[in-house]
């Protein structure tokens, strides 16, 4: 009886340690934490760049936002670094990349799956595979010009700033063969400029008002026998050949040369009758299997959908933390986060259905949200997934460059051929991103809207669309650097002169490629968009005041691809 009661008493009192024990465990924690995001302020404060990790011992899972709590207030920026550590490990664990077709990207998608099945039980997670066309060059495609009795060969590397020339993206296969030299005049973009190409190799100039797939069409119907794009040296960034992207169907061999090659080939194409050898091997392999992932809300009318899409997947070049890591992470916390507002039962729930969608391959030219946009316009596509159900496109592609903007697409600067009715509710959306910046005395600046990421097949179907950018290739001004120091604070302007993200499509955009100063503050102002549309009575009606044209999403809808350049791969 002694031995039980003091076996009894020992339980007790290790039960009491025990108990003290996890209080002290959970106080040190909180402390640990509460002295990270202290140090982490202080070090935000003092040049506006952290390098503090959130390690998996202090976060595993996203914090509940408080119940009584706004979307806005539930993004933190240690969640959405959590995340993007977590992609960084899957790229390390995959070769530094999560490009389509690789390890790195199929463990992005599991890994936005499977957080949402655990951590967003209340939201219907989807998978949409399709086919993606794989090939592979073999050996090294050859260039040879042949003018004035001498020949003359071009090198090739994988490595573009010392490469002559590279293939171009689905070109068409070439055994070693001569063909006719002709310069196409202008930049191409006008049917009239291929009046002369029938049979010939077709030069042309990057650049102008159309895209290299819209260039490959014409040279296609124009009966070009082969096609070479050269870079338009206007810059020191377009001198060397970029990896050109043409539709999937062309039929043309295709490459594309350097500033200096094309323009050794147009004087020599010029001065006497020149030719080109041309050869290129490839290999096709069976297309291979990627996929979208989108995760709904079962809340909220389903012919009035939200839909908010980023893409999932990184150039071969590097691990794609910026581009678009920051974008995909947002919306896994966005849809997190109101998942569990949903779930606290003191959070009004929208009236519409909200869709956050990972799109595939945006990087291989918006295959992906392409793909999407044409299934839900087919006849055979059900209620809640056509295209006539999603009134508006969120997209987020690029959220934490290093030397940022705050960025938010310019609705008015939407091409020639939108639908005016998607057009104007894209400005007001603009105005609701814009107004909220200024509201929040931050900064920002409007950028590009003419269709060069996943919102592109959306817009150009009718259907409003919006989103933020935090810049890429773009150099920031010294207006700029100081409208953002005298709203941001001292040393907060970023660099005047530099570009906004100078790992942009390279193997150093990592973790350490994010400012989470800026990139918190966007994706907070993307929370405060969805929860205000969320909110309002006819958000219809708030974007199509006078009604909605609906158009049909063109069978060759295509990108202007000029925009994705790996220019390190
Ligand atoms: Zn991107």
């Amino acid at each position: 009886m002694c031995s039980v009661v003091g076996s009894f008493v020992r339980i007790l009192i290790l039960f009491a340690i025990g108990v003290v024990l996890l209080i002290v465990s959970i106080a040190l924690n909180a402390a640990t934490l509460s002295t990270i995001n202290k140090r982490f302020d202080e070090i935000k404060n003092a040049n506006g760049q952290t390098t503090v990790s959130i390690g998996s011992t202090t976060r595993t899972t996203t914090q509940p936002p408080s119940s009584s709590g706004n979307l806005t207030d539930s993004i933190r920026i240690a969640d959405l670094m959590y995340h993007l550590n977590e992609l960084q490990r899957i790229a390390n664990d995959a070769s530094n990349t999560r490009a389509i077709g690789t390890r790195g990207f199929s463990e992005t998608v599991n890994y936005i799956y499977n957080y949402l099945a655990v951590n967003a039980p209340n939201l219907n997670v989807v998978r949409q595979p399709f086919l993606v066309k794989n090939f592979t060059v073999k050996g090294n495609p050859i260039l040879i010009l042949s003018s004035g009795g001498s020949n003359r060969t071009f090198t090739y590397s994988t490595n573009l700033a010392r490469s002559d020339f590279t293939y171009a993206n689905y070109s068409a296969p070439i055994a070693l063969t001569e063909f006719n030299l002709t310069v196409v005049p202008n930049y191409g973009c006008d049917p009239a400029d291929w009046q002369n190409v029938a049979g010939q190799a077709a030069l042309v100039v990057l650049g102008g008002i159309c895209t290299f797939a819209e260039k490959g069409e014409l040279a296609n119907k124009y009966n070009a026998s082969a096609l070479l794009y050269y870079n338009h040296g206007l810059t020191t960034a377009s001198l060397a050949p970029v990896i050109a992207r043409l539709r999937q169907v062309n039929t043309l061999p295709a490459v594309c040369l350097s500033y200096a090659a094309g323009q050794e080939l147009v004087r020599a194409a010029n001065m006497t009758s020149a030719s080109i050898w041309l050869q290129i091997e490839i290999e096709n392999y069976p297309p291979f299997m990627i996929e979208n992932v989108c995760a709904n809300t079962k809340e909220g009318n389903i012919n009035e959908t939200i839909v908010i899409g980023g893409h999932s997947d990184s150039v071969p070049a590097g691990p794609g933390i910026n581009d678009n890591g920051s974008g995909a992470m947002a919306i896994l916390v966005l849809a997190t986060n109101l998942a569990r507002l949903y779930q606290s039962g003191n959070y009004i729930k929208y009236k519409y259905r909200v869709r956050f969608c990972w799109w595939a391959a945006e990087e291989i030219g918006l295959v992906g949200a392409i793909y999407h946009a044409q299934q839900a316009q087919n006849s055979s596509a059900i209620i809640g997934n056509r295209l006539q159900d999603y009134l508006i496109n969120l997209n987020y592609d690029m959220l934490g460059s290093p030397n940022y903007m705050l960025g938010v697409y310019n609705g008015s600067s939407a091409k020639p051929g939108t639908p005016p009715s998607a057009r104007n509710g894209s400005i007001r959306i603009s105005e609701t991103f814009s107004s909220w910046f200024d509201r929040n005395n931050l900064p920002w600046d409007y950028t590009d809207f003419s269709g060069r990421s996943d919102y592109g097949p959306f817009l150009a179907a009718g259907i409003v669309a919006g989103g933020l950018f935090s810049g890429a290739d773009e150099t920031k001004t010294p207006e700029q650097r100081a409208r953002y120091e005298e709203k941001l604070g001292l040393g907060q302007g970023g660099l005047a002169g530099a570009i906004l993200d100078p790992c942009y499509h390279k193997a150093c955009d990592t973790t350490d490629n994010i400012n989470q100063l800026g990139y918190e503050k966007m994706v907070q102002a993307a929370a405060y968009m969805l929860e205000y549309l969320g909110r309002l009575d006819d958000l219809p009606t708030w974007l199509y005041p006078n009604g909605r044209q609906t158009t049909e999403l063109p069978e060759n809808y295509f990108p202007n691809s000029d925009y994705f350049r790996d220019v390190d791969s």
